[in-house]
This record gives C-alpha cells, sequence and structure tokens, in this order.
C-alpha cells in the first residue's frame, strides 16, 4: 500500500475541527441579555458584571438536550483561571454552574429560561515571562474594558455529534501516541478515514467495534481522580478565590449528577471554610456528595501549605486545623496528604504526616527539578526521625490533566516502576485558577476504561488508588530525607516583608499560647479559644504555597503585610490579657536565660540608654517561665580599641570599612572569621532569572557579584557596659543600607540589626561569612529538628542545591567547635568551601519583577547573628532565644514554668490548652539533637491522667506518671503530644 498516512491524519484533524465541532449544536436561538448585550465590551480589570440572559426554548425542541451557551470574550490559547469566569445563577440567587473557556455551557429545561450571569473581569497575567503586570493592583490595573461578550444563545446539542465526536478525538489521541509500526495504529487510521466519509450517526457504529476491543492484560492502570486545583491566592487576591472556589465547586457537583461515576479530590479545608460561610447553598450541595461517594476531600491540611518555610508547630496546626475541619464537617477522617505543587517538601512530613493520622503522601511538583529526574514514581519517604510514609509522584507529571491519549501514553512510558508496580495515578481537571473536570474529560474517561493500545483509566478516590499501590508494590523502594525540588531556588526569599510577617506571627502564637494557658490553670482566666482559632487560621492561610514563597501579585502581598499587622497586634493583645504589663519578664524559650534585654520604657533597675533611645537592662528567666530584671553583675562589655568590642566571653574587631574581621573566642583562643577575610560582607549580584522571576534563582547568578565592602560611616554608637554597638553605614546608588553591630554583655552572640532602604531591581542581597573552619557539612534547621547537607558539589543533586533554606539557625562546624548563624526571618543561604575556610552566605532580600513589579521595594528591617564556639545545641537554643526575646510583662505569672523538661535536648515546641475545650494541657516537644533521649516532664499542676496524643491531641495511651511528671525515652528527633488531664 502507497503511505498517505500524514495526509490522512490531517484529514481526520480537519474533519474534527471543522465539521464535527462546530456541528454541536444543531440549531440555536440567541438569548435576551440586559443590560450587557452581545458585542458589548465589558469588565474593567478585577471588576464584576451581572448580566441576566433571558429566552424560550422552542416546542420543537421538546425532548431534546437544551443547553445554554456563552462566550464572554475567552480567551482560547490561555487556560481557564487567569482570564474572564462567570457563575451562571438562577434568578433566586442558587448557583448553578461556573463558565470557563473549556466549560462553556449548561443544560437548560424551559420553556422560560432566566439566568444570572455574574461575570469577572480577571485580568489576563502572565507570571512565568515578562516585565511584571500593571494588572496586579487595583492602584494600576487601569479601566480599560478586557472582554466582550460574543455569545449568548439557547442551543440543542446533536447527540450523534456530541458522542462522535468523542469518539474520533479519543481514537485520533490513541492513534498519534501509538507506534507508527503498530497494526492498531493503521487499524485506527483507517476506520477514522472512512468515518469522514459517513453520515455521523453511520460513523458511530463503524468506530464501534474499534472502541470495544480490550486493553492488553498487562497495560499499565491509571487511576484518574477528579480535580481542581485552585491556588488560595496568586494571580488573583484572596477575595476571587473564594468566587472562584465557588465557581468550581458547583461546576463539579453538577458535573457528578451528569455523570455519577465522578470522583472529586478536593483538598484545603480554608476553601470549604469559604463556601460554608459564603455559599451555604453550594457548602450542602458538597456536603451530599461527600455522602454520595463523589466528593473526597484530601490532604487533611488547611491549606496546600509551602512545604519548606512553615515552623514546625505550624505545619502541625496545618494538619490539625485540616484534619479536624473535615471530620467536624464532613464526618470524614483523611488518610493522606495531597500537595501537589509546593516547592519542595521539608523531611520533617513523614513524621507529621503520620501523627495527623496520615497513610499516603502525594507530590507532583518534582517533575518540575531543572537538573536531576527523582528515581522512584511509587516510595517510601522517609523523614529526619525513621518514619515512612507511602508515597507517590504521578508520572503524568501534571496536577491539571485533560485524559489526552498523550498525556496518558506519557504516563505510562514515564512510570519508573513498570515490572513491579502496575498503577500511577492522574488528577484530571482543569486547575492553577480552578475549573475542574469538564464533561469531554469524563466522555474520554469513558472511552478509556478498557481500551486496546492505550493505558486502561479507571475513575476511583485517592485512597483506594495508595490502597491497591500498597498492596501490589509493599516494599517500594526508600527515599531519605528531604525532597528537595531544582527549580524555585529564591522563593525562600523573595516578598521579604511576608516571609517576616510569618516568622514574627509564629514566635507570637508560641508566646500566646503558652503565657494563656499559664494564666488558664494559675489565674482561672478563661482561654482565648477562639481568638487563637481566628489568628491561627489567617497564619496558616498566608503559608500557602504562593503567598509565604513571595510568588504572588502585588496585591497578593500588600494584603499579607496589612494581615501580618492585625494578626501581631491581635497575638499581642492576647499575650497582655494573660500576662499583663509590667516588671517581669516572659521567657517563651525552652532553655533558662540569663541576659541582656532591650526594652523601649525604662526598666526598674539599672539600665544603658541605647543610641536609639531604648534602653538595656539584664534580666533572668527560666525556660519556659516568668522572670524578673537583676542589677547588672557580669563582666561588662567595651569598646577597647577603635571598634574593637569586647566582653570577656568574645572579642569581635570591626574594621574601618565596617567589615568584621576578627571574632575570638576567649575560652579556646579560637577565630572565627577565615584569615585574611571579613564578616558581614554584604554582596549584590544580578538576579533577572530566564524565567519565573519570582521563583527562580539562576546558577548564573553567582558569577557576577559586587562587594559592598566601603562604608559611608562606621561609629561606636553605644559603649557598655550592657551593649556595644558600632553603626555601619553603606549605599548604592540606590539603596541605604544601616548596620548595628551590636554585642552584650554576657553573649557570645554578634548580632546584626539591620534597616535597609531597599531600591535595587533584580538584585540579590547576601551577608557573607567566611569562617575558619571547614566543615563537610551543614546542619539546617527545620520543622522540629535539623538536616545535614554537604558543602560540596560532588553530585549532580549537591551541586543542584546551590541555594538551600533553613529555619532559625545553619551551624558549620570541625570536631569540637562549631559556628552558628541565627536569623530571625530569612530563610535563605548557600555554603560552600575553599578546602580551608567556610562560606556561609544568608540570602536577605530579593527584588523580582514579576509578577509583582514593586516586589521588596522600601524598607525592610531584621536581624541575624553570629555564634561562634557553638556546639549543635548551643545553635539549637541560640535559633530559640533570637527569635523569642525575653517580654516584659507583669509578674501575675511568677512562680515555676508550667511546664519544665530536664534534658536540654528535649525541646518543647508549644504548651496550650486542648482544643477540645476541656481545660487539658497539651505539651508537644520532639528530640533535637538526633540521639536517643530519656526526659522528666514535670508539670506545675496536679496531673490526674497523661497521655501520649496524636498531632489532633486524641489520646493514644495512658503513660506511668511520677507525681505531677511523665518519663519519656525518645527516638531522634521524636515528635511527642502529651496531653495532661487536670
Ligand atoms: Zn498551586
Amino acid at each position: 500500500m502507497h503511505d498517505d498516512r500524514t495526509t490522512v491524519e490531517e484529514r481526520i484533524a480537519k474533519f474534527l475541527a471543522e465539521r464535527l465541532r462546530p456541528a454541536l449544536h444543531a440549531a440555536r436561538i440567541a438569548l435576551d441579555t440586559a443590560p450587557l448585550r452581545v458585542g458589548d465590551t465589558w469588565g474593567e480589570p478585577w471588576s464584576t458584571t451581572r448580566f441576566e440572559a433571558s429566552g424560550r426554548i422552542p416546542a420543537e425542541w421538546a425532548g431534546r438536550r437544551v443547553e445554554a451557551v456563552f462566550d464572554l470574550g475567552f480567551d482560547l490559547t490561555r487556560g481557564p483561571g487567569g482570564q474572564a469566569e462567570a457563575l451562571v445563577l438562577d434568578v433566586d440567587g442558587n448557583p448553578l454552574q461556573g463558565l470557563h473557556p473549556y466549560h462553556r455551557s449548561l443544560p437548560v429545561t424551559g420553556p422560560d429560561v432566566r439566568l444570572v450571569v455574574e461575570a469577572a473581569a480577571n485580568p489576563p497575567i502572565v507570571a512565568s515571562a515578562g516585565r511584571g503586570t500593571h494588572h496586579g493592583s487595583l492602584d494600576t490595573a487601569g479601566a480599560e474594558h478586557l472582554y466582550q461578550l460574543r455569545q449568548a444563545d439557547l442551543a440543542v446539542r446533536d447527540e450523534d455529534v456530541w458522542h462522535l465526536m468523542h469518539d474520533v478525538e479519543v481514537l485520533s489521541q490513541l492513534m498519534h501516541a501509538l507506534p507508527v509500526q503498530s497494526a492498531r495504529r493503521h487499524e485506527i487510521l483507517r476506520a477514522l478515514d472512512r468515518c469522514v466519509d459517513l453520515p455521523f450517526a453511520e460513523g458511530r457504529e463503524l468506530l464501534a467495534p474499534l472502541l470495544s476491543r480490550k486493553a492488553h492484560e498487562s497495560e499499565h492502570t491509571l487511576v484518574a481522580v477528579g480535580h481542581a486545583h485552585i491556588d488560595s491566592a496568586w494571580l488573583w487576591p484572596i477575595r476571587e478565590t473564594i468566587r472562584k472556589c465557588t465557581r468550581t465547586f458547583t461546576n463539579v457537583v453538577a458535573l457528578a449528577e451528569e455523570y455519577p461515576e465522578l470522583v472529586f479530590a478536593c483538598s484545603s479545608a480554608q476553601q470549604y471554610a469559604w463556601l460554608k460561610e459564603h455559599q451555604p447553598v453550594v457548602h450542602e450541595r458538597i456536603r451530599a456528595a461527600v455522602k454520595a461517594g463523589n466528593w473526597v476531600p484530601v490532604g487533611g491540611m488547611w491549606v496546600e501549605a509551602d512545604g519548606n518555610l512553615p515552623g514546625g508547630e505550624a505545619l502541625a496546626r496545618q494538619l490539625v486545623y485540616g484534619s479536624r475541619f473535615f471530620l467536624d464537617e464532613l464526618g470524614v477522617s483523611t488518610d493522606g496528604v495531597w500537595l501537589p505543587d509546593s516547592f519542595g517538601y521539608t523531611a520533617a512530613y513523614p513524621q507529621l504526616a503520620r501523627l495527623a493520622g496520615a497513610e499516603w503522601f502525594l507530590t507532583q511538583k518534582l517533575s518540575w527539578n531543572e537538573t536531576n529526574r527523582l528515581p522512584h514514581h511509587t516510595f517510601w519517604w522517609e523523614g529526619i526521625d525513621g518514619t515512612r510514609i507511602f508515597t507517590h509522584f504521578p508520572p503524568v507529571d501534571s496536577y491539571n490533566a485533560e485524559l489526552t491519549g498523550a498525556e496518558l501514553a506519557h504516563a505510562a512510558a514515564n512510570y519508573a516502576e513498570k515490572g513491579v508496580g502496575t498503577r500511577s495515578l492522574v488528577p484530571f481537571g482543569f486547575g492553577d485558577g480552578g475549573g475542574g473536570p469538564t464533561r469531554e474529560m469524563m466522555e474520554r474517561a469513558r472511552r478509556l476504561r478498557d481500551l486496546e493500545g492505550s493505558p486502561k483509566v479507571r475513575i476511583a478516590s485517592p485512597s483506594e488508588f495508595f490502597r491497591e499501590a500498597r498492596a501490589e508494590y509493599p516494599d517500594a523502594p526508600v527515599w531519605r530525607g528531604e525532597l528537595y525540588l531544582e527549580t524555585h531556588r529564591g522563593t525562600y526569599t523573595s516578598q521579604a516583608r511576608t516571609k517576616r510577617g510569618n516568622r514574627r506571627s509564629e514566635a507570637l502564637l508560641r508566646h500566646a499560647e503558652l503565657w494563656a494557658a499559664s494564666a488558664a490553670v494559675r489565674l482561672g482566666t478563661p482561654y482565648p479559644h477562639d481568638e487563637l482559632d481566628a489568628l491561627w487560621k489567617r497564619v496558616l492561610l498566608h503559608q500557602f504555597h504562593d503567598i509565604l514563597p513571595g510568588s504572588s501579585i502585588a496585591w497578593v502581598h500588600r494584603e499579607a503585610e496589612q494581615a501580618y499587622t492585625e494578626i501581631h497586634s491581635g497575638l499581642d493583645a492576647v499575650i497582655s490579657a494573660s500576662a499583663g504589663e509590667g516588671a517581669a519578664l516572659l521567657n517563651a524559650a525552652p532553655c533558662d536565660r540569663r541576659e541582656v534585654v532591650i526594652v523601649s520604657v525604662p526598666p526598674p533597675v539599672a539600665g544603658q540608654r541605647l543610641s536609639d533611645g531604648r534602653y538595656a537592662a539584664f534580666g533572668r528567666a527560666p525556660a519556659l517561665g516568668v522572670g524578673g530584671f537583676l542589677e547588672f553583675n557580669a563582666h561588662p562589655v567595651r569598646a577597647t580599641g577603635k571598634f574593637v568590642l569586647d566582653n570577656g566571653l568574645i572579642t569581635v574587631r570591626i574594621d574601618g570599612h565596617g567589615l568584621v574581621r576578627s571574632v575570638r573566642d576567649h575560652a579556646t583562643g579560637r577565630e572565627a572569621i577565615a584569615p585574611g577575610a571579613a564578616g558581614n560582607l554584604l554582596q549584590l549580584h544580578p538576579d533577572d532569572p530566564v524565567k519565573w522571576s519570582a521563583w527562580n534563582l539562576d546558577a548564573s547568578y553567582r558569577r557576577v557579584r559586587r562587594d559592598l565592602d566601603t562604608a559611608v560611616s562606621v561609629e561606636l554608637v553605644d559603649d557598655g557596659p550592657l551593649v556595644a554597638t558600632v553603626r555601619v553605614r553603606r549605599e548604592t546608588e540606590r539603596s541605604v543600607i544601616t548596620q548595628d553591630l551590636r554585642l552584650a554583655a554576657g553573649s557570645r552572640l554578634l548580632e546584626v540589626d539591620t534597616d535597609i532602604d531597599w531600591q535595587e531591581r533584580d538584585t540579590i542581597l547576601k551577608a557573607a561569612w567566611p569562617l575558619d573552619v571547614l566543615a563537610t557539612e551543614v546542619a539546617a534547621e527545620i520543622q522540629f529538628g535539623h538536616v545535614r547537607r554537604p558543602t560540596h558539589e560532588n553530585t549532580s543533586w549537591d551541586a543542584a542545591r546551590f541555594e538551600q533554606w533553613a529555619h532559625r539557625f545553619v551551624h558549620v562546624g570541625e570536631h569540637g567547635w562549631g559556628i552558628a548563624l541565627v536569623t530571625d526571618s530569612t530563610y535563605g543561604y548557600d555554603v560552600s568551601t575553599d578546602g580551608r575556610a567556610t562560606t556561609v552566605r544568608l540570602s536577605l532580600l530579593r527584588s523580582p519583577h514579576s509578577p509583582d513589579p514593586q516586589a521588596d521595594q522600601g524598607r525592610h528591617t531584621f536581624r541575624y547573628g553570629l555564634r561562634p564556639a557553638a556546639d549543635l545545641g548551643d545553635a539549637i537554643t541560640a535559633g530559640y532565644t533570637f527569635s523569642l526575646p525575653l517580654r516584659p510583662a507583669s509578674d501575675r505569672l511568677r512562680g515555676k514554668p508550667l511546664v519544665s523538661v530536664d534534658n536540654p535536648d528535649v525541646v518543647v515546641e508549644a504548651v496550650k490548652l486542648a482544643d477540645d475545650r476541656s481545660g487539658a494541657v497539651i505539651v508537644r516537644l520532639y528530640e533535637s539533637r538526633g540521639g536517643r533521649a530519656r526526659a522528666l516532664v514535670s508539670a506545675d499542676f496536679p496531673v490526674t491522667t497523661a497521655f501520649e496524643a496524636d498531632l489532633l491531641e486524641r489520646p493514644s495511651q495512658a503513660m506511668a506518671s511520677r507525681g505531677n511528671a511523665v518519663e519519656l525515652s525518645l527516638r531522634p528527633f521524636q515528635i511527642v503530644t502529651l496531653r495532661l488531664e487536670r
């Protein structure tokens, strides 16, 4: 036979596009619309346009499927989400269906049809490329109409065409996915070629035998799970997300009525909570769909949070608040973590997920790795403490699949576990900005259940998939440690004010719960459950994977900054209500302290007036307890030479350019700064990644560098006896940087208090610390522990980690001596060695241009510090104390701490009253060093029974107690939640 394959393929494509699809609606009449008419433009950016559409179904259409069809001015070159979308309601205001470019029609019954369309003019924002968008803020978005109403019709759907369309599409997509040599491919080619010549109904008959041929027994099985990824804020503000949820969720419950086999997995308790509040009718329909099995709540988290940056307790609360909402509101015990889109996953997850009742973990994002390919799609993921969780990474490489032949073939071919596993999961449905599954996808799934040449497609829930996958592959390989995403490394640093707001919120929440619990137990003060709940939920929302990473539009980040201001004052109010105001000192850190405190009102003891108007005084407080100010009786700190600060513990030498030339530890005589090098050297690099400005830091940024090694001024502004400070001022052509290098009496920490007016563009600012230690690895704090990462680039995996993240500290050391760097609000850092010294560089600020063209511009204040002569324990302690300064309060909570632990390796992360409002005290603690530990946890109140509990505070087993104390034995990094009944 002559080879005419490509010509025939083109003929089939033309038939589908030009004859079949246009014939879908056999007859149509225009709907009357008012006030907006077809042809009118509409929609200033972010505005809502409501119009009514009415008409009468002609009598001759009786018995046929009639649809209302709209074109709001859709852009078919783009996905749904970042463009016009709408909600269609009945005249009583009940949501019927959402509209987007690929879901433009809804079934109607008559004879009279009256619909209300609520259309949203969401602007078309491109985030991956370009120079940023003026559409990202109401202030700059302008007033130009973005869209034009092109169509509002009543139409009859031709059922033969509808079905033939999907027959042809499924077969033709399969044909293209099959090898050219395959007989099946040619069989389909010839049949489709003949089909073009036939009337539609006869075409269906011709194709029926091809569609009924069974798949090979050994074919890969794809478990298709309906899904709609809805970013809780991103290229739209939170207020629009609530409406996106309404549109998408309405689509899903309506679709399940047409296609009862639909199973839709939906994460993010926050999104359900929004609907419960704003759209109770839709919420009820969701509850019904959950009962019917069409709708499956998944993930057990409050939002799909960033996978790296949330603090330990916050990540625990993501799981607690999410799981509990699903349990209380929907009666569903979620059994897995669903995080397709977060930018890397902390090695603390396996343990936290299991402690929240999760049996499985789903991620998708690692398919974005730029360097290495994760070797497994189904595996056991092992965290820092050794806990393993069964994990799947869908080989379809998309969480917005459409069930096309190409996607299915890719998933089957890509699947790394071939020969030992037979199945993978495919999340299908339009997403990012919502949308969800469509009728077209459901029609495809029906045809792909068992079709020769194609992977088998079966719609089922994630739990079902994970049960089966685990049963057939119980000895799946193990991946140990973090799942580092080899891209989006700029998200550890972008939008610094948002990140600072989060870190400060986490510290204040710790204070607020501890002191509110202390006040409740000691004084009988009512515990502010409602206030704390509301504040926690706001903090958790802003940890969403486009807010905390700094990858949203200007609107979102300006709103987040405002939210954090409100959260901080709300938490300050809770702390004041519990602990009062006065001359005692609150210590929320898990260690006893005796140190200089900086306060803004005159202290009750002799203090030192500082150059910034604040006061330094001396204080003492026990771990998790309340202490007070003391007369200063320690070795003073003084400038002993020009910019040489000495407090008897360390001597810091700063040169005439404000660079740190020496930090010498008296006890060991060791020097922290590498010979001839300068510490706290600020460095600027051009930082304009090839794409994804707010997200990416390209490896090439390191090639060009500008050292800020000269200062405008260097002066000694405070000279002891409690605090000595050298103030350094630097300028670029645009930015002004003021740093106070501060040493306090009795402290081994050199603090750098920074105030920057940042006006750079596409530039990253680093603070370099060349350290006189040869470290082969760095210990970086993560949630409930730390990870060790190599400082070299031996393998492609090591090299790809050229930018890393940490929470409150990083620690480098040699045997017996080390150095910690602590931060109060930044996360990014890099580390390298030259064979003699180790350089740690903290990433302080970026200034990406997209999606927020003003990102990071303006004023920033933050602190970091160098702690020489630090072992790992010192680093952990310094991380806590640096983030949790002693805080003045009244002395009404004085006395023994509510809870104390006799082993410093065992660290308390939270003290609170139980969420069930029973009055029980909850204590969450963990082994922090990576070793075995025994500890006695003592309560300073009568304990009737002590239980070990899960993260949700549900008791698992009663513990043997000694009076009001319990003895614990912990594995490395083990987290324990104690429930102490009073
Ligand atoms: Zn996302």
